[in-house]
């Protein structure tokens, strides 16, 4: 299962928030709400640093 391909719903480690993000992120995503590193590109996969709550 191509896990990377899908949206995820992640909630931040910092301050709770949930989001919606691109399971393979090209560039950073931050969190809306303080602004915290959620997901990150590493050697052509994504490395979230959330806690993934659903894949979507
Ligand atoms: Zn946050």
């Amino acid at each position: 299962m191509e896990k990377e391909s899908k949206f995820v719903k992640v909630k931040c480690s910092k301050c709770k928030n949930s989001q919606i993000i691109f399971g393979k992120a090209s560039t950073r995503v931050k969190c809306l709400e303080c602004g915290g590193i959620i997901a990150e590109p590493a050697g052509g996969k994504t490395k979230i640093r959330a806690k993934v709550e659903e894949v979507l």
